[in-house]
């Protein structure tokens, strides 16, 4: 049974029938080689019993390696008048008569395989302008099996990065410690998962290259996992992101049910498009009537979480730190940041900023009606034992008529 061929392969097999039917000979292909193996990936054939798409055969005793090392011409008019091609299993079977064969590099050089064609009977017409349709053919196949190639690495080097830690039960997760900003008390904590430094990838980047190879939701979970575990060390909520996608799985469900839910916030993201909300807050609705709580993550980074919020009506609302830092002395954001307050008061939500590394900016955000705070200025996310003796700083004092100031201004 031939696979179903994607469409590159078909591009492929397109040029291998320029080939096979320029040259006149019965079967044309484009082979990988992988250093011991040749795979015919791509086999354009007259006699589909005798060459298969798909077939291996060993790469040291193939025409086109004996042809790579210069031990056969590109060209082989008549295989009988060789002895050493004669000596090739392929000279029996399938019977191989006359051949040609050019290399396929990619455009670093390297060597991806071959494109070759054949007959059954010697073809003493064989000459070099058919090498040279067959190295123009083959430098187009190059430029067709490149992104398929590179991708490939991509995904191997994404995999192999990714199995110690997926094997180890996932990333490590620290919590960051989040504020009631007029008390100055920790009420929560966010989960935020950490890979290998030398990675030098930040998680959402590490989750989005996990979800491309098809491990994102294995990844994610054991986040959650991890971050779950920290329950039982820290008091106050845990914040843990996730991502629409995996919240739907069945996985996801089975661990919701295991949590004490009335201690656990769900930060929902928008960089990942919300495929169906109605499954989604379906798929939540059980565990937020038991207590789960729901936060719309990023508020204000440029992605349509508005719409995220009307739909979801969450029980708090995350301002991205590129509208929360940096409030205490612009008056856009401020304005910005007070339109959204109202708006989250307004449907029963929380208002958590992000990015707080400075005192004025807790100060301002205060004034401004967040209800908490979270970043730099209260602590960096670190392991739960950072967390487990609550220090609270003292209460920001709110200066209300130096931050607002601007507000009014504005709104007159
Ligand atoms: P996020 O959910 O918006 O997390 C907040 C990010 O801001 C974190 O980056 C945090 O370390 C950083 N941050 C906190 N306070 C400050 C501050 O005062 N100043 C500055 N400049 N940055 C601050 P991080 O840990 O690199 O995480 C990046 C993103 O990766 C997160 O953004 C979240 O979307 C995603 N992520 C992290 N852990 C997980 C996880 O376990 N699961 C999933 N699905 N996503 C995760
Ligand atoms: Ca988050
Ligand atoms: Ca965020």
């Amino acid at each position: 049974m031939r696979r179903k061929r994607s469409a590159a392969d078909q591009q492929i097999a397109d040029l291998l029938v320029t080939a096979k039917k320029s040259l006149d000979l019965s079967v044309a292909f484009l082979s990988r080689m992988d250093g011991t193996t040749q795979h015919l990936e791509v086999v354009e054939t007259s006699v589909p019993v005798l060459v298969q798409e798909g077939a291996k055969v060993h790469q040291d005793t193939s025409f086109c390696q004996a042809i790579l090392d210069g031990r056969l011409p590109a060209v082989i008019p008549d295989v009988e008048e060789s002895p050493l091609a004669m000596s090739l299993p392929a000279a029996r079977i399938p019977r191989i008569r006359s051949y040609v064969s050019t290399p396929v590099h990619l455009s670093d050089g390297s060597l991806y395989g071959t494109f070759c064609a054949f007959g059954f009977r010697s073809d003493k017409e064989l000459g070099k302008r058919d090498e040279a349709l067959m190295k123009v053919l083959a430098s187009a196949a190059a430029v067709i099996v490149e992104p398929e190639v590179r991708d490939q690495e991509r995904r191997t080097e994404i995999e192999s990065r990714l199995e110690p830690v997926v094997g180890d039960g996932g990333p490590v997760v620290l919590l960051q410690p989040i504020v009631d900003l007029a008390s100055g008390t920790r009420v929560g904590a966010e989960a935020l998962s950490r890979f290998p430094a030398g990675w030098g990838r930040t998680p959402d980047v590490v989750f989005a290259e996990a979800h491309s190879v098809g491990m994102g939701h294995a990844l994610e979970l054991q986040a959650l996992e991890r971050a779950a575990e920290h329950l039982d060390r820290v008091g106050g909520y845990v914040a843990m992101n996730v991502s629409p996608a995996t919240v739907l799985t069945p996985g996801c469900g089975a661990l919701l049910h295991r949590l004490p839910l009335d201690r656990v916030v769900l930060e929902l993201t928008e960089h990942d498009e919300v495929e169906d909300y109605d499954v989604l807050l379906a798929t939540l609705a059980p565990f937020r009537a038991a207590g789960l709580r729901l936060a719309i993550d990023d508020v204000g980074a440029g992605f349509s979480s508005l719409r995220h919020i009307v739909v979801t009506s969450p029980d708090v609302i995350k301002l991205d730190r590129s509208i929360a830092a940096g409030v205490a002395t612009d008056r856009v954001l401020a304005t910005l940041v007070g339109s959204l307050v109202t708006f989250a008061h307004g449907s029963g939500a929380r208002v958590v900023a992000e990015g707080v590394e400075t005192a004025e900016d807790a100060t301002a955000l205060r004034a401004l009606g967040v209800d908490y705070g979270q970043g730099w200025h209260f602590g960096r996310p670190g392991p739960p034992e950072a967390l487990a003796v609550p220090a609270p700083r003292p209460p920001v004092e709110a200066r209300p008529a130096e931050v607002l100031a601007p507000v009014a201004a504005l709104s007159r």
